[in-house]
């Protein structure tokens, strides 16, 4: 397969990921939210499954690299066999302050349903950048490792202004990393040309 055709496999399994672990961490909230679940184990479920997409998303874009490297060089690249660090501890630390923060947006007063919708969508949109975040960064740190010379932007299936603008063909290096907003899907295309 060509490598642009792998590079958008690989930006759409790096969206599934994040669909799933989104879908799944939502699932947990509504438990939450019906009493099924207390805080402490929303809190242990939705990091395991948050850590456990990150560590896919780590496993897929070390995979995706070699492929599209094996497909342009014509001789089989391995992958570097990236490891996922341990995101549980972290993800377990950054929820709660995730939900004060969510609190703190409702106003005072405001409906606890206007609060419970603000924290859902908080902590949907954490479970949703998380593994696309892993996939971009390990994608990144393989092109170091590797000394790829330079990648330019791709963007995600629905790019927005500012991701379409910035996609515009410049060669960057592999130790720029690149800009990306919370949930966002573009992706690095590896190159032969040099950064100018
Ligand atoms: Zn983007």
């Amino acid at each position: 397969m060509a490598a642009d055709r792998l590079l958008l496999r690989y930006r759409d399994g790096a969206l599934q990921l994040s669909g799933q672990a989104e879908a799944a961490v939502v699932g947990l909230w509504e438990r939450r939210e019906a009493g099924q679940l207390n805080d402490a184990q929303f809190k242990a479920l939705a990091a395991g499954v948050i850590a456990a997409a990150n560590a896919r998303a780590v496993t897929l874009a070390d995979l995706a690299l070699s492929a599209v490297l094996t497909a342009e060089l014509g001789k089989v690249i391995p992958p570097l066999g990236l490891l996922p660090t341990d995101d549980g501890p972290r993800l377990a630390a950054a929820i709660p302050t995730l939900l004060d923060r969510a609190a703190g947006l409702a106003l005072p007063g405001a409906a606890a349903a206007e609060r419970a919708t603000a924290e859902r969508a908080m902590v949907a949109r954490m479970a949703r950048s998380e593994p696309l975040d892993a996939a971009s960064a390990t994608f990144q740190r393989g092109m170091q490792r590797r000394r790829v010379p330079g990648w330019t932007r791709g963007t995600g299936p629905k790019p927005c202004p500012l991701c379409t603008s910035l996609a515009d063909g410049a060669v960057l290096s592999p130790s720029t990393p690149m800009a990306r907003h919370k949930g966002c899907s573009c992706y690095q295309i590896p190159t032969e040309r040099t950064p100018r």
